[in-house]
């Protein structure tokens, strides 16, 4: 079968090659996406074609900084697996932890770890700034990725303490960003982290002002972040 055309098209433009057995994973998480999105609203994207590229590509757009080296992965606030679950789909290596705080997310998330047959992925329900006082998940991940949980500055206080030193954080942005990473920096400095790159995502159907902000661990975050749950919103660093 000639599934998700559209999908397998883009990901010539980042060098990536998946087997037949990981084109049909990602069918089938097409399929209960789509099964399961009738009975709880999952995702706002309905079609094959949006599934294809606003998700399953998009996802997959950092794989371009995805090393060797790196053996963990952590979505914070992953809602139906994006962008940990097609990463993790594309490089089956990678141990992942999949996080939400919405216990319906969550269920479904098992779910499909299970119908795909996914070894090493944890699926925890919580919120981050919870988790990250558990001492198997803080300061402990190769990589923390997020895409559309908060603004910069938030999320740096929502990442970053479950980086290990020497490690990556990378956010999924769009649109006119320069203000919202100016704003970001004193947080960055403060929990450790420090800008490495904002670099253009260049995959068909997705130039249109996408970034993936990358962002470094230098050191530990200090003890005291995150702030107790909603904090972090509500008053920013
Ligand atoms: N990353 C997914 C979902 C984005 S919606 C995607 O790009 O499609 C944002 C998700 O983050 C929601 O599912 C929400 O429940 C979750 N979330 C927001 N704040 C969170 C927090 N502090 N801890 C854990 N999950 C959080």
């Amino acid at each position: 079968m000639d599934y998700l055309p559209l999908f397998r098209r883009g990901l010539d433009d980042l060098g990536l090659a998946l087997t037949a057995r990981q084109v049909d994973q990602f069918q089938c998480y097409y399929e209960e996406l789509m099964d399961w999105n009738q009975r709880m609203n999952l995702t706002a994207v309905k079609d094959y074609e949006g599934v294809q590229v606003r998700h399953f590509l998009d996802s997959l757009t950092a794989a371009p900084y995805v090393s060797d080296e790196m053996e963990s992965l952590l979505d914070i606030g992953a809602g139906p697996g994006f962008p940990g679950l097609p990463l993790k789909i594309a490089f089956p290596r990678l141990q992942l932890m999949l996080v939400d705080s919405v216990g319906k997310k969550t269920g479904f998330l098992r779910h499909i770890v299970e119908e795909l047959e996914l070894s090493d992925v944890e699926v925890h329900t919580g919120r981050a700034e919870d988790l990250a006082f558990h001492s198997s998940a803080r300061e402990s991940f190769d990589v923390v990725v997020t895409r559309g949980v908060a603004v910069m500055r938030v999320l740096m206080e929502l990442t970053l303490p479950f980086c290990r030193t020497g490690g990556t954080v990378m956010t999924w942005k769009k649109g006119e960003l320069e203000p919202e990473i100016s704003a970001s920096l004193h947080a960055m400095e403060v929990l450790g982290g420090r800008l490495r790159e904002v670099a253009a995502v260049d995959a068909e159907g997705l130039r249109d002002g996408r970034v993936i902000v990358l962002v470094d661990k230098l050191k530990a975050s200090p003890e005291k972040f995150p702030r107790r749950p909603g904090l972090p919103q509500k008053r920013p660093l």
